[in-house]
């Protein structure tokens, strides 16, 4: 019978009798020693003996690989593994800027519970595929000739789960790559280094548990010294130098920014503007202290892109932030640009999945909470933030074996949990600077994003309501997507059925308006009462507030519902007030003023670095708002864009069919709209806010104005420093 390569066997002196393996006996080997043969009797030794270890490695044995070198070597190949996953990880989100669902469940604690979870699920495979099999081989195979068959295979077995499990989580990251292609590959491969990862060698035993323990050691540091610089970020702001490179004034002095987003609230449905319904008296009252914007307008029709802008004052074919894709970074966004002039900066978002950090969102933040577990240390989340662990989980879900739930993609946190969390933060502010030296206190930047009024409509419970009496709809009673279908209905009708459908359609219209208005009610209330309580405790003193919404929303206007979907007023036309501070003199200027020149959302960085930062220069583009309320004669407004794109995420289109390419712009007092699918709109501004009449074909000035307007789109979407719009669309 011929010796299998690479096979140590020694032969203990003095005993007669083979040692099974030297130190990873198993309590499962329980044979008795009286059926073991001497092995040199059976073989000749024809192994590698350089490889071996002295007198004991020249003769044979039919050992069966043990459990303690086993799992040694799931440590080494797990945490090589992780370090390998965080790698492919941090390389597609940095690398090549992509993002995935599971980038955004992405925990701040990643760094570290990516390898930890890999080093955890490997040796958990490795003991679930290997004891079994190595009890069986102790069990029945009895003869030493079956002994070192089975001993062969082991090592051969062995080999090949740890060979799998090296590749198989870093592939399963692989986007676009199946998660059954990943497992044939990883089995491909895992099969080649079988014989590489188990060897049957005292040599490779003694190495694999001293590997084991020194990979777990070294696990255990790094994990402990990654743990602690997360945490210790939000600190940073006070050890952070007390004069800002720059210049200008100490931090000390300077006012706070309070940055509200009220997510998809509409312009024409607050009574701020003139609702019929007084969805919105918490923000009447609010306008009397300072400007508010009649016409301004959001760069995109849904959160992310219009929310980017909002922070880079980027148009979105240059921030390029899509669905898919994260912000690129190459410009500064306002609170990195605050926080190197010593502001601390906090943000709070109840659109987790969209405002999420890993769009770039937490650039310039020392504190960023978007989903709350993403902060949360256990054992689930170090387990899901590995794909492998991801994969387990799922597959320990579809055996019906009693695992926690996958997280949720689509959270809404509510008003009242942002206004919670948010003095939470303001009172940890407050705090610091209380005890801090006068030179080194620092004025905060605090975003919070609200989505009460974001589908499915569900207003908050235990509020008074005012225009929904009904009981709380479900989801799928107050989401958008009921307005979709019945528009699709209607517009199958035949003759005979359209009178009927044409009466859901409004009946459905007018449920989810009603549901949507007591919502918008809702959420001024709460606004309203935490806007008086931070004012009773001190915490609005010598703050700017930005209040605005991203997009709008639709309600069968054109025919659509929901948002994300056209460029229409609905969907662009958005709310914006800025409230200066109450002792300034700024606030003597603009008590009350309405502004009603069309203005964008990307001049707001501008706006605020130059009121917040007199004296630095901004390094936002644009054109301060502020010459509007500061200037006695009306100024003219600059050109406004505003850009929606078809794009896919995980290799699916969004919203498919719904999302098209199109651009907008807004001069002086008409929109253009250029639509991918459909042809060119313009409509006035003023006097058609519902545009109901397309001038695009009318000739004469009408015809030389759309020509300019066209013109001037060219132009912005030109510009040079832009990023690729090619590789967007
Ligand atoms: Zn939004």
């Amino acid at each position: 019978m011929a010796n299998p390569p690479d096979r140590e066997e020694h032969h203990v002196p003095g005993d007669g009798q083979v040692r099974d393996h030297e130190l990873g006996s198993t309590a499962a080997d329980t044979r008795p020693t009286s059926l073991v043969r001497p092995s040199h009797t059976l073989h000749k030794v024809t192994s590698r003996v350089g490889e071996e270890q002295g007198a004991e490695g020249r003769t044979a044995e039919t050992a069966l690989p043990g459990l303690l070198p086993i799992m040694g070597a799931s440590v080494l190949v797990g945490t090589l593994a992780g370090f390998l996953e965080l790698a492919l990880v941090l390389g597609q989100y940095h690398g090549l800027h992509q993002v995935r669902w599971s980038t955004l469940m992405m925990n701040r604690h990643a760094s570290w519970m990516i390898p930890v979870a890999e080093t955890l699920l490997v040796c958990g495979w490795s003991l679930l595929l290997f004891v079994p099999a190595r009890l069986l081989a102790s069990r029945f195979c009895k003869s030493v000739e079956s002994r070192e068959k089975a001993a062969r295979f082991l090592h051969d077995w062995a080999g090949l789960v740890l060979g799998t499990f090296l590749l198989f989580g870093p592939l399963l990251t692989i986007s676009g790559l199946h998660a059954l292609a990943a497992l044939v590959l990883a089995l491909g491969l895992g099969f080649r280094l079988r014989t590489l990862l188990v060897r049957p060698t005292r040599l490779w035993r003694r190495n694999m548990q001293w590997g084991g323990a020194l990979a777990l050691a070294f696990l255990l540091a790094y994990s402990l010294v990654q743990e602690n610089r997360v945490n210790a970020a939000p600190s940073a702001a006070w050890s952070r130098p007390e004069t800002p490179a720059g210049g200008g004034e100490a931090p000390a002095s300077r006012p706070n920014l309070l940055w509200i987003v009220m997510d998809t609230v509409r312009a024409d449905h607050l009574s701020l503007y003139g609702y019929s319904r007084p969805t919105t008296p918490n923000l009447e009252a609010l306008a009397g202290s300072g400007i508010t914007f009649d016409q301004a307008r959001s760069s995109a029709p849904w959160t992310l892109p219009a929310h980017m802008t909002m922070f880079t004052g980027l148009w979105p074919y240059q921030h390029g932030a899509r669905v898919d894709r994260p912000y690129h970074g190459q410009s500064p966004m306002l609170a990195e640009h605050l926080r190197a002039n010593g502001y601390t900066t906090g943000g709070i978002v109840a659109n987790v999945r969209v405002c999420n950090a890993n769009y770039g969102f937490g650039r310039g933040f020392d504190s960023y909470l978007d989903y709350p577990r993403n902060q949360v240390i256990n054992l689930n989340e170090t387990l899901c933030n590995s794909t492998l662990g991801e994969w387990t989980m799922n597959l320990l879900r579809r055996a019906k074996l009693p695992v926690p739930g996958p997280s949720p993609y689509f959270v809404h946190r509510s008003a009242t949990e942002i206004t919670a969390d948010a003095r939470s933060w303001l009172d940890q502010v407050q705090s610091r600077n209380a005890n801090a030296e006068a030179s080194s206190t620092r004025p905060y930047f605090l975003f919070l994003n609200f989505m009460d009024a974001h589908g499915p409509y569900i207003p908050a419970p235990n509020r008074p309501r005012k225009f929904w009496h009904g009981p709380t709809p479900s989801q799928a009673e107050a989401s958008p997507v009921e307005g979709w279908t019945a528009v699709e209905s209607r517009n199958n009708a035949t003759p005979d059925q359209l009178p009927a459908r044409q009466q859901k359609l409004d009946e459905v219209t007018q449920r989810l308006t009603d549901l949507y208005d007591e919502c918008l009610y809702g959420l001024d209330a709460e606004l309203g009462r935490f806007l008086d309580e931070l004012r009773s405790a001190g915490l609005l003193d010598n703050t700017w507030i930005v209040l605005t919404s991203d997009h709008g929303e639709h309600f069968g206007e054109h025919g659509h519902f929901g948002h994300g979907s056209t460029l229409y007023n609905e969907s662009t036309h958005v709310p914006l007030m800025i409230i200066p501070p109450s002792s300034g003199k700024a606030s003597r200027v603009s008590q009350g003023k309405r502004i009603d020149a069309p203005v964008a959302h990307r001049d707001l960085p501008r706006t605020m670095s130059e009121l917040l930062l007199p004296g630095v220069p901004s390094p936002f583009p644009g054109r301060s708002l502020a010459r509007h309320w500061q200037s006695s004669t009306p100024q003219a407004p600059d050109p406004i864009l505003a850009q929606l794109e078809k794009q896919p995420l995980d290799g699916k289109e969004v919203q498919t069919d719904l999302m098209m390419s199109a651009d907008s712009l807004i001069d002086a007092d008409h929109v253009l709209i250029e639509t991918s699918n459909a042809p060119t709109e313009l409509y006035q501004l003023f006097n058609d806010p519902k545009q109901a009449r397309n001038l695009a074909t009318e000739t004469g000035e009408i015809k030389a104005l759309r020509a300019r307007m066209e013109k001037g789109m060219r132009t912005i979407l030109a510009d040079p420093n832009a990023a690729s719009r090619s590789k967007a669309r």
